[in-house]
């Protein structure tokens, strides 16, 4: 399991750091830091070091992605209970381990947790719709 997530590190970088050179190349101005919508046309970033910038606009893309939704009564404590994003960061496999949600990640990972001999139960209410019927046959197998 260590040598799979040095591996998963790895990948990272090498994307990450792909990707920043492609910034480069093309002069795209990179700012890393928490970025908020002030007014029409202009936005702050919050850079590493707490300074805020202004920065403006013309267009705005919005593409701050999507975080893992939990149930209320339990929530994700990166132990026991464990969003998508934790279990890509387990540092050893776990004796058994429940599968909840039957969408795209749901589908996918009990296959990767069986590819490490691990027992994995999947619970799924549903099984995503967008997959084809005939994956929608072939997914609970
Ligand atoms: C476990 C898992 C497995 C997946 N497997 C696959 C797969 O095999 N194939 C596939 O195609 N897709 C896969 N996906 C889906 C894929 O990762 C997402 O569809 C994709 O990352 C969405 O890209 P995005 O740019 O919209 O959002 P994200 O990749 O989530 O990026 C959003 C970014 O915005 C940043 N951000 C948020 N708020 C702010 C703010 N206020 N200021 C500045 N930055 C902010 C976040 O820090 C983040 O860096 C997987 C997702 C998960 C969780």
């Amino acid at each position: 399991m260590q040598r799979l997530m040095a591996r998963k590190e790895k990948v990272i970088q090498d994307q990450a750091k792909g990707i920043l050179d492609l910034f480069q190349r093309h002069r795209i101005h990179y700012l890393r830091g928490k970025g908020a919508i002030e007014k029409p046309g202009s936005a702050t970033a919050q850079l590493g070091d707490g300074k805020i910038i202004e920065v403006p606009w013309d267009r705005l893309i919005v593409a701050t992605g999507t975080q893992p939704c939990s149930f209320p009564a339990f929530p994700f404590d990166g132990q026991q209970i464990l969003s998508s994003n934790d279990a890509l960061c387990l540092q050893e496999v776990p004796a058994s381990i429940m599968v909840l949600g039957g969408g795209v990640i749901g589908c996918d990972s009990p296959s990767f947790w069986l590819s490490l001999a691990l027992r994995s139960r999947w619970w799924r209410p549903r099984i995503v719709s967008s997959l084809s019927p005939q994956s929608m046959k072939i997914v609970p197998r």
